[in-house]
């Protein structure tokens, strides 16, 4: 993999084939993924997708020591300001000192449509510079800017000399993509070309022109047993804390990029024996690069929910460094203490049915959760599915054989096609993205966070929690059924008689 030199990466329809619209069940998804054409697939009828600009802000707005511009007119981006707090709040749980969230919004208007908004620009990140003197200003460009040709590269070259932050742009315009998973490429790409390599380090990092023999070899040393984690927005400090402990036995040098993380921690990011994803849809294209541009490896197999598919995280990391023995004593140790605690809620989660809706790789990781607490999977709402989701319901589908005729659905967004779905199989549960949740429980489901970033769902200690908190949760869900009854979503009732995939045209229709 190699765009770094292009200024703009590719999306992910280009780049992976992926996915945006299926319906059909997981066996059948599985053998047309097969076939290579799901991204052919389309709607007649779209009501909603997620924007990138929104979804790059979910990583940007954890990055400290930074002012994010948002090149934009001033509604972009505008519903993750509520994050303001939880970045504060989760920024000062790495460094007490952490500024939190800041925000600058060019508010571009008619007239700057017409007479571009590159001066616009220029201010904000003069004024950012001077009020605020953050190692990074990272630049967002929406879809304005992008349509009426603001050359913000240009721009920001220009400004270079006169600033002493990085300027970090990100090309994360909305229209370019329906695969919202775009979003992480665009982020990466402009990490990558803007703050990784020697000519990032901090003073404090340069190596010496002449080092001495022996701190050489020990920094040496120190680089073959270095893995970077790559965590996700979406997990808690609590979860990667749980997974650094989990991997101590092993005496791995464990560093944690991307979310969170200060500009200087990745200038020498490239000095690591392996790059570790903890979700494949949010770092294939980082760690792609970083084995063409410095040879470190990756693994991009799975994300540690479940017993199953933690224990295929860890065995990974752990043959990598040829320490299996080690890796097979954490794991018994951990699932023996784990079955004796979860048994009690076993018998109440045990038959109660259940559909889920997310990104592919925690939908199906979580799934195979449920599964294992003895509760029923109906269905599976993806954002969207590429060769990752495939390979990872390829293994559910081995180790779980029911879960061929488990329902999937493809779609970011679509709530109608989600509500189409709930109706006709009223499921005990909606385990879902919070964002989306709301819609499910005016049908009077009750509905359950696929994560959140206060809560434990990695790791053994995640599945206990899981575990805990569904048990408690599903002994009175009248919350939901209130709701339900009070409520109502926007929907004719002609549209639950119809199919619930009725607006997708699918590989064999656009052929014909
Ligand atoms: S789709 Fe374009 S205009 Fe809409 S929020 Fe995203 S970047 Fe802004």
């Amino acid at each position: 993999m190699d765009y770094i030199e292009q200024k703009i990466p590719p999306i992910r329809e280009d780049r992976l084939k992926a996915c945006m619209a299926y319906g059909g069940s997981c066996e059948e998804i599985n053998r047309d993924a097969k076939k290579g054409c799901l991204y052919n697939n389309n709607r007649k009828f779209s009501q909603s997708q997620g924007c990138q600009l929104t979804l790059s802000l979910a990583i940007l707005n954890t990055i400290r020591d930074s002012v994010i511009i948002v090149h934009s007119p001033i509604g972009c981006g505008a519903n993750l300001v509520a994050q303001a707090g939880v970045s504060k709040g989760f920024q000062k749980l790495r460094d007490p000192n952490a500024f939190g969230l800041r925000w600058i919004n060019t508010n571009l208007n008619e007239i700057d449509v017409i007479n571009g908004g590159e001066d616009k620009l220029r201010e904000a990140v003069l004024y950012a510079e001077a009020e605020y003197r953050p190692r990074a200003i990272i630049i967002m460009n929406s879809c304005v800017p992008a349509l009426i040709g603001d050359d913000i590269e240009a721009v920001l070259d220009d400004l270079r000399p006169q600033v002493s932050a990085r300027l970090v742009p990100i090309h994360c315009e909305g229209f370019r993509t329906k695969i919202q998973a775009t979003a992480y490429d665009s982020v990466y790409h402009g990490i990558l070309r803007n703050l990784v390599g020697d000519e990032y380090r901090s003073e404090e990092l340069i190596e010496p022109l002449f080092p001495d023999e022996a701190e050489e070899l020990k920094r040496q040393y120190k680089i073959s047993r270095t893995v970077n984690i790559l965590n996700v927005s979406s997990m808690s400090r609590t979860d990667e804390q749980n997974l650094i402990d989990l991997l101590a036995p092993l005496e791995l040098n464990i560093r944690v990029l991307p979310c969170y993380s200060h500009p200087d921690d990745f200038a020498d990011s490239f000095e690591a024996a392996l790059n570790v994803s903890i979700c494949a849809t949010h770092d294939d294209y980082f760690a792609g690069h970083m084995l063409t541009g410095y040879n470190v490896p990756f693994i991009l197999r799975t994300i540690p929910i479940g017993v199953a598919n933690t224990n295929k995280w860890i065995l990974d990391i752990a043959d990598f460094f040829d320490l299996r023995e080690k890796a097979e004593q954490i794991i018994r140790n951990e699932v023996i203490e784990l079955e004796k605690a979860i048994a009690p809620y076993k018998e109440i989660l045990k038959g109660k049915t259940v559909i889920l809706g997310g990104g592919e790789i925690r939908i199906i990781t979580m799934a195979e959760l449920l599964h294992s607490l003895g509760m029923e999977v109906l269905g599976l709402r993806g954002f969207h599915f590429d060769q990752y989701g495939e390979n990872l319901l390829a293994e559910l589908i081995e180790e779980v054989p029911e879960s061929e005729r488990v329902i999937m659905n493809v779609g970011t967004g679509q709530p109608f096609e989600q509500a189409n779905l709930l109706h006709k199989y009223r499921p005990d549960l909606f385990v879902g993205h919070p964002g989306g949740n709301g819609w499910a429980n005016k049908q009077g489901i009750p509905v359950f966070p696929l994560f959140g970033q206060a809560f434990q769902y990695m790791g053994y200690i995640g599945v206990y929690e899981i575990a805990r908190r569904l048990a408690r949760f599903l002994q009175n869900t009248n919350y939901s059924k209130n709701i339900g009854r009070h409520a109502r979503l926007p929907y004719r009732e002609s549209w639950y008689d119809e199919e619930p995939f009725a607006y997708i045209n699918q590989e064999e229709e656009v052929q014909a």
